[in-house]
């Protein structure tokens, strides 16, 4: 996979305002937010995609997400909050390496836009 801007975050070669870090995962808050808390969660390991996972991902997928709950605690989002993975460009994916966005503090219309 070709380097992106999260992998430069990562690499802490561009600023991030970085809420978590673990082995696995790096969680920044989002330089355009889309709600008062706009958190993305990336794995570390460089998967563009959730399409480009594969069934060796099951572990780490399950870890991004409870870390997405565990932050989301820790932030003291109570239980209104969105999480989004955007897949493609058509379904608006504008950086290629899988992150999630985890998104509160405002109310959330159904369907999303
Ligand atoms: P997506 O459109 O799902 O690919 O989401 C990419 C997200 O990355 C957008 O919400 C951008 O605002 C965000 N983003 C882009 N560059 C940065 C950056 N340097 N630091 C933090 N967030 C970024």
């Amino acid at each position: 996979m070709s380097e992106t801007i999260f992998s430069k975050i990562i690499d802490r070669d561009i600023p991030a305002d970085i809420v978590f870090e673990d082995d696995l995962c790096l969680a920044f808050r989002d330089v355009n937010p889309q709600a008062p808390t706009h958190i993305l969660i990336i794995p570390k390991k460089p998967i563009a995609k959730l399409g480009e996972a594969d069934d060796d991902d099951q572990a780490l997928l399950g870890h991004l997400l409870l870390k997405t709950r565990e932050i989301a605690n820790d932030l003291g989002l109570g239980d209104a909050y969105r999480v989004v993975i955007n897949n493609g460009e058509n379904a608006g994916q504008t950086v290629f390496h899988l992150h999630l966005h985890l998104l509160a503090g405002r109310p959330f219309s159904w369907p999303p836009g």
